[in-house]
Parts: structure tokens; sequence; C-alpha cells
């Protein structure tokens, strides 16, 4: 089906088409690692590059294109390269964007490994980096140096929920001739398409919102232009961070629910945040749905809706929190988010624990800072849940 002016919910479930010789519904796993050439000369048209037919799974595979090919659309995106986890869609990103001497400026609440790679790995190759408050675009100027040739931003922030202006950085960017790159993990393609605003590359984490079932680690990176793609593909396939055929697969069932299940998990939220903004044991509450946040008009600007992230903190600090996470039962105790199940952790002593005290600081990630990710389950339970954990407190 031609999808191009179907809604986003039409999308989801037929974007992805492909010809199937038994019209199957569903994509089939193409579990190779090769492919037969017709012929000698076949072969060599597609190591030419003349033909589009299929070689090597590493290089290209029909199940993984299937996704590719879908995310792209919902992205409004010019082509998407699927990878083995959101840290390889971060990986690919900078080592193909960035040679010894460049520099990015980024976001200073930022996923941890994507801001940590940076700074103790990739400072062996040359390459600098500056961690700011992004919700202040003065300091995204000011922090712009001649060998900038990136700005990196995640928006709403991990996990501060600082949402960051997209217009903004894209007019900031293109004024300096640098690349935007947007970590969307947060909102997915359903609540935020940062490309409509300007950003050059847009990735994710799919083993968040875009799977959505805890079962699955994978990524993908969607560039607006032909260029980046080839850029960005070419260096994903010598990295050999490809997906898996049947990693795709799961990806590709767990994507057709997305806006049913963000719907949800994001009408949970909102109860959720409300329940603990009115809390007495509860010093303070960061939800983009919530009035008190401080982008909260920003958000209603280039969000589609608020999310099912919260953070908050209780004003018995991370003693406080710490009989909150082991006096939960519904929510269980662990990093990630997006699944259909509710998630507590500290990102202090747990997803961040590896930034410094004084970046955290800088960053906002406060000790008493608990990060919220809210589930598909009714959303009394999770608040009686988080209710009877006040209790103990
Ligand atoms: C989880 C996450 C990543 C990394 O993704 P993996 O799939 O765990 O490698 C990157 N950015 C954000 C915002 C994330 O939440």
């Amino acid at each position: 089906m031609n999808t191009e002016n179907a809604g986003f919910n039409t999308k989801l479930i037929h974007g992805g088409d492909i010809d199937d010789q038994f019209g199957s519904a569903t994509v089939p796993i193409y579990q190779t690692s090769t492919f037969s050439f017709k012929s000698a000369e076949e072969g060599a048209k597609c190591f030419a590059g003349e033909s589009d037919g299929y070689i090597y799974t590493r290089i290209g595979n029909p199940t993984i294109n299937a996704l590719e090919k879908q995310i792209a659309i919902l992205e409004n995106g010019y082509g998407a390269i699927a990878v083995s986890s959101g840290m390889a869609a971060a990986t690919t990103i900078y080592l193909a964007l960035l040679s010894s001497g460049d520099h990015i400026v980024s976001t200073d609440a930022i996923y941890g490994p994507s801001r940590g790679v940076m700074e103790k790995q990739f400072v062996r190759f040359g390459f600098q980096s500056t961690y700011i408050n992004t919700t202040d675009v003065d300091a995204i100027e000011k922090a712009i140096r001649p060998n900038t040739k990136m700005l990196y931003i995640e928006t709403p922030a991990n996990p501060t929920m600082d949402i960051t202006d997209l217009k903004a950085c894209a007019d900031i960017a293109h004024k300096h001739g640098i690349i935007l790159v947007v970590d969307n993990t947060f909102c997915s393609p359903y609540l935020q398409n940062p490309l409509d605003f300007g950003a050059d590359i847009v990735f994710h984490s799919m083993t968040k919102f875009i799977n959505g079932h805890a079962d699955i680690i994978a990524g993908i990176i969607i560039t607006k232009e032909k260029a980046l793609y080839t850029q960005l593909r070419t260096m994903m396939i010598n990295l050999g961070c490809n997906m898996d055929p049947h990693q795709a697969y799961m990806v590709l069932r767990g994507l057709k629910t997305l806006s049913i299940r963000i719907d949800r998990a994001q009408e949970n939220a909102m109860k959720v945040a409300e329940f603990l903004e009115k809390h007495p044991k509860v010093a303070w509450v960061k939800f983009p749905g919530l009035k008190s946040h401080p982008q909260y008009e920003l958000g209603k600007q280039q969000m589609k809706g608020d999310g099912s992230m919260i953070s908050f903190g209780l004003k018995t600090g991370f003693e406080g929190a710490k009989i909150l996470m082991n006096n939960v039962h519904l929510a269980l105790l662990a990093v990630s988010l997006g699944g259909i199940e509710t998630l507590i952790q500290h990102p202090a002593s747990m997803t961040h624990a590896k930034v410094s005290k004084e970046d955290k600081q800088k960053a906002g990630i406060t000790d008493d800072l608990i990060r919220f990710a809210v589930g598909i389950e009714d959303a009394k339970d999770i608040i009686e849940d988080l209710k009877h954990g006040l209790e103990k407190i």
C-alpha cells in the first residue's frame, strides 16, 4: 500500500510492506547470512552498485530493510540504518562524522554512556566535547568553536526531563555549518519528529518505546539527506554493528502498537505526575505535561504528547528514595524505559553512576532524583504501589 498521505497509525501498520511471493501479512524473517546470485554477471552488478540485490546480511537484508524503510517513513527521513543497539547508533554517528581534532557541543544531562564514550574513550582519538545545559540557547552559541562539527542533543534529556528547543538548535547549527544530531529515544517518532524542525540526523534506542516489550536491544539512525545516509551506512557496515534479521522482526512486531502503547502510558503518566505533585513527601516533580515544568510551553510546541517519563525528588532525599525503591512491588527496580511495564531507578547511583559528581551536579542529576518510567498497567495500581512505598518513609 502507498502510505504517503496516510496518517501515522496507518503508516505504523502498513508503511513497511515488502513484496513477498506468498502474500504473508507480516514481514518474513530472512534468517540468512548470505544471498546467492543468479549469475556471475548479476553478482558483479550487485558489487558495482548497479543492482540493489542483496549480497550479505551485514550490508543489507530484506527483514532489516523493511524495518529501516518503515522508520524512515515515520521520521520523515530520506533513509534509515538499523544497528545492534542505541549505543551502536551513537558511536556510528561519532565515528562516521568526527575526525581527530573535531569538537562537539552536547547536552549535559544526556544518556550516561553517550557522554562517557566521548570523554573516556574517544578522547584518545582526539575527539573533543563540551557538555552544557542546552535549554540555554545562548550557551550553545557560546560553546561553539571553529573546530565544532556537531551539535548533539537529547530532548527531553535523560534523566532531568529538560526540554531543548529543536528549531533554535537547527538554526544555530546551520548558521555555523555544523550537523545537528538528536537522540529521540524518549519520544519515539510518534511524539516528536526532529527532522521536521531542521535536524540532520535522528537516532533511537529502539530497545525503548519503538520495540516496547523489554525483550530486545536495538538502535536506528535516520537522516534527512542521502549524503549523510551513505556516510553512516558505510561506517555501520565496516564497524559490523548491524542488526540481526530476527531482532528486526521482533522490533517490527513491537512497532505496530507504538501509538496505542504510548497513548496509554502517557495517560497513566499524567495521573501519576499529578499524584506525586500533590503528595506531602514529594519535594518536586518534572514531567512535560505539568504546568510546573520549566519548558512546558516549548514541550507543547515541539512534542505531540507528554511521554511517560517522570523524574521526581523526595523531601527525604536519597535516603527516602532507597526506602521507596525497596518498597514498590508493581514497579520493577530496573534501568531502561519505554516498555509496557513500569520501572523505577536512581540515576545518580545507577544509569549515571559513571558521570563525575561535579558533572552530575552541573547537569542537575541530583542525589534525590528518582526516574520513573510509566508503563501501560492500570493507573490506579501504579499510584497505589507508589502510595504504599511512600508510606514506608
Ligand atoms: C537506552 C538509551 C540509549 C542507548 O541504547 P541501547 O539500546 O541501550 O544501546 C541511548 N539514548 C537514550 C536516551 C537511551 O535511553
